[in-house]
């Protein structure tokens, strides 16, 4: 462990020599192919392993509730794009919890796990929220700053970045595969068309690799230091981190500690592991989607069941539907729906002979 100076400016706080590795470097170790469940482990330096082993090996006996499945996988680095990952670092609570605080009861709050399961699928369809604030976690993630620019947006949960100011950022960056590289969709504005192909991808790459290089490059240059921390001229003074730091591109991986409850949890993945979320995003959503499933499964059922698989409906979108169960006719001029609200209804429904 070392001290560093947090954020702000009279904080002193303690984290792991794990933040502040540089894994730009020539000791790492490609242990791809190993696998836990169904992640393959990404990339790490040797350091880095070696800290997660150490997390790992340590044990401590606790009179609390613990969640066996994610107890397996604590501490371990779930890879993301192509250098990021999500590792889960701490947690509090399990299913039971949520029994527990439901019931306020004095006990473990299982009476028996089908009781159990009923109670927690009760409060998901009724969005009974407070139950599920008794359950936290905090995960270790490792981002481009264009993702945490979104991440951040979900303001309800406690987070501590890496900073900028205090040390030199990795010399990484966020380079998509090519069917990955997609165009501007043309119907959606918010969103992606078809795959960019041959020349023109390859022309893209470069361009996001060489400018990214370069302006990490002037980064190095203005601190006069490089990325491992080595002076470039001996006789110059560097600029300060904080400035250096604005010339980088979006696409430089940052990290931070991010903890937050369940219940907010469940509306971050609500949001992020849907389809209309930028995929980059959707790929970190869909790791931590599976971590809430070794963490509280009964809940993750409910919550797979009611928020991700169910569908909202209008009260005027009820209305065609059950004109529809019926078998009466329906039609857009007299539904009082949008074009893209009915559309999105028959979507939902999987009436697709009924789009328009
Ligand atoms: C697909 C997609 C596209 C998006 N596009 C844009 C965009 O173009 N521009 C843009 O600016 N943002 C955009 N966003 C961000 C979005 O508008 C939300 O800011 C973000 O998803 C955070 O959601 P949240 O407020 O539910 O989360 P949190 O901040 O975690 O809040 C969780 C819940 O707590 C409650 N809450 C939190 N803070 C308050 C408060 N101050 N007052 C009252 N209730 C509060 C609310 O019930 C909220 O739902 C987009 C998000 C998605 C998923």
């Amino acid at each position: 462990m070392v001290e560093v100076v947090g954020t702000a400016p009279t904080s002193a706080m303690v984290i792991t020599k794990f933040v502040y590795r540089r894994s730009w470097k020539s000791n790492i170790i490609n242990i791809k192919g190993i696998k836990t469940d169904s992640i393959t482990f990404m990339k790490l330096t040797k350091e880095q392993l070696e800290e997660i082993k150490n997390q790992q090996s340590q044990t401590s006996k606790t009179k609390r509730v613990s969640a066996p499945n994610l107890e397996k996988i604590l501490y371990e680095a779930f890879p993301a794009l192509d250098h990021g990952f999500v590792r889960v670092v701490d947690y509090m609570g399990d299913d039971t919890s949520i029994v527990q605080s439901a019931r306020v009861s004095y006990g473990k709050g299982t009476k028996q796990v089908s009781t159990d399961k009923g109670l927690i699928k009760y409060l998901m369809r009724h969005w009974h929220s407070t139950p599920f604030e008794m359950c936290e976690i905090k995960y270790h993630i490792k981002l481009p700053i264009f993702i945490a620019r979104q991440w951040i947006r979900h303001r309800t949960a406690n987070v501590n970045e890496y900073s900028a100011r205090y040390s030199i950022l990795d010399k990484e960056f966020y380079l998509p595969s090519l069917e990955n590289l997609a165009a501007q969709s043309v119907n959606n504005r918010q969103g992606r068309g078809d795959v960019i192909e041959g020349e023109q991808a390859k022309e893209v790459l470069n361009l996001l690799k060489n400018d990214a290089e370069r302006t990490y490059h002037n980064y190095e240059n203005m601190l006069n230091q490089r990325y491992d921390g080595s002076a470039i001229d001996e006789n110059k003074k560097g600029l300060a981190r904080e400035l250096a730091r604005m010339n980088l591109t979006l696409n430089t991986y940052t990290q931070w500690y991010w903890k937050t409850d369940l219940l907010n949890l469940m509306n971050f993945l609500r949001l992020r592991a849907d389809s209309h979320a930028q995929y980059e995003i959707r790929v970190y959503a869909d790791i931590m989607l599976d971590t809430v499933k070794k963490w509280v499964p009964i809940t993750y059922d409910a919550f797979m069941d009611y928020r991700v698989g169910g569908t909202e409906v209008s009260a005027k979108g009820k209305v065609i539907i059950q004109k529809l169960i019926k078998g009466e006719n329906v039609d857009i001029d007299s539904s009082g729906l949008s074009k893209r609200e009915w559309n999105e209804l028959m979507i939902a429904f999987d009436l697709k002979d009924k789009l328009i």
